[in-house]
């Protein structure tokens, strides 16, 4: 601690999902002591998978809790701190940087940035109002309410299709809702979607309203084709539309790309030495554990060099 009570750190890690980890155990076998502070949710997207199934080295699969789990462990065996706490402001006009949280103040000398990205939503009228009562975002969290049911899922690409098939262990059916006539995601899990009888598909369709009284019962629909209007019964909608990189601490102060990416350099450095984005934040193309993973254990790696390089 320092004279006005604020943390001075060789390294600060903001946001616990496999990058965080990953720099975390990068930096404290470097002995540099890291803070990793794990934001609102412990893990980040990977904790509320299921299972993990392209992982190297778990043939069997691990479901993403008992990865996080162990991440931790691993990152804590060689002197990390998990700090339970959310960044709410960063000074990045010098370094030390100066990061506020909601208990505390921390002086870096080196950031690394993991706040990964939230699900994107349809903004349809309806959504909010039915979020937890019929709308979901997560099928391995919500997924057992819908036993026997009839449910709907929007979207396209690898995560519509693969939480759409997760659903099928619980729903009657699933209908995946899709505004193009084209799937995005990957051919394996195309085959598995096409091959399975519950599930089934509209295609260049959009949502434009959830209804409901109390829970969730109908979809209005939208066919783009034939711009015929028409309502769907069902029991609940999963939203797997994409993701919004988490990126409001660093408007403004830091380079970002079109979508709102963090932009770093092959080295994991943001436009600011000294301080490192990895994992989905920065990342709009793999979006993968082991890619975040890899992501985080670089950035950790060019903090430890940056610091070496610097330090007197
Ligand atoms: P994504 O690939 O961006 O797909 C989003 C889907 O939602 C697209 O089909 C898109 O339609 C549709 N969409 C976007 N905005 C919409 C809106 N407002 N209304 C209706 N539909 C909308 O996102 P993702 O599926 O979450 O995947 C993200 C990344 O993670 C990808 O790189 C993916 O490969 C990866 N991922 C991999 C795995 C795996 O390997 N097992 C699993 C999950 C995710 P269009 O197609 O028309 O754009």
């Amino acid at each position: 601690m320092t004279e006005n009570n604020t943390n001075l750190l060789k390294t600060l890690i903001i946001g616990s999902g496999p990058a965080g980890w990953s720099a975390a155990l990068y930096t404290a076998r470097a002995n540099l002591e890291p803070v990793i502070l794990t934001g609102m949710e412990l893990g980040g997207q990977v904790s509320l998978t299921h299972l993990v199934e392209n992982y190297p080295g778990f043939p069997d699969g691990i479901s993403g809790q008992a990865m996080v789990e162990a991440f931790q462990k691993q990152a804590e065996r060689f002197g990390t701190k998990t700090v339970f706490d959310v960044a709410t402001e960063i000074d990045f006009s010098e370094r030390p940087f100066r990061v506020k949280t909601y208990g505390e103040e921390y002086l870096a000398e080196t950031l690394i940035l993991s706040t990964g990205a939230t699900p994107r939503h349809l903004e349809v009228p309806g959504e909010v109002e039915f979020t937890g009562r019929g709308v979901s975002y997560c099928a391995t969290c919500d997924g057992h309410f819908f036993q026997g049911k009839d449910v709907v899922v929007v979207g396209g690409g690898d995560s519509a299709l693969e939480e759409g098939l997760f659903l099928t262990r619980f729903a009657n059916s699933v209908t995946i809702i899709h505004r193009r006539d084209e799937l995005r995601a990957g051919a394996l899990l195309q085959k598995r979607a096409f091959e399975n009888p519950k599930v089934k598909f509209i295609w260049d369709t959009i949502v434009t309203e959830i209804v409901g009284d109390g829970i969730v019962n109908t979809v209005k629909l939208h066919n783009k084709v034939t711009g015929e209007d028409s309502d769907f019964a069902t029991d609940g909608i999963f939203i797997f539309i994409g993701h919004i990189p988490n990126t409001e601490l660093y408007r403004g102060k830091l380079e970002v790309d079109d979508n709102g990416y963090l932009i770093v350099d092959k080295y994991m450095q943001t436009n600011l030495p000294a301080v490192y984005a990895a994992g989905e934040v920065a990342d709009s193309h793999f979006r993968q554990v082991i890619t975040s993973a890899g992501m985080g254990a670089a950035a950790g790696m060019q903090a430890i060099r940056f610091l070496e390089e610097h330090e007197a």
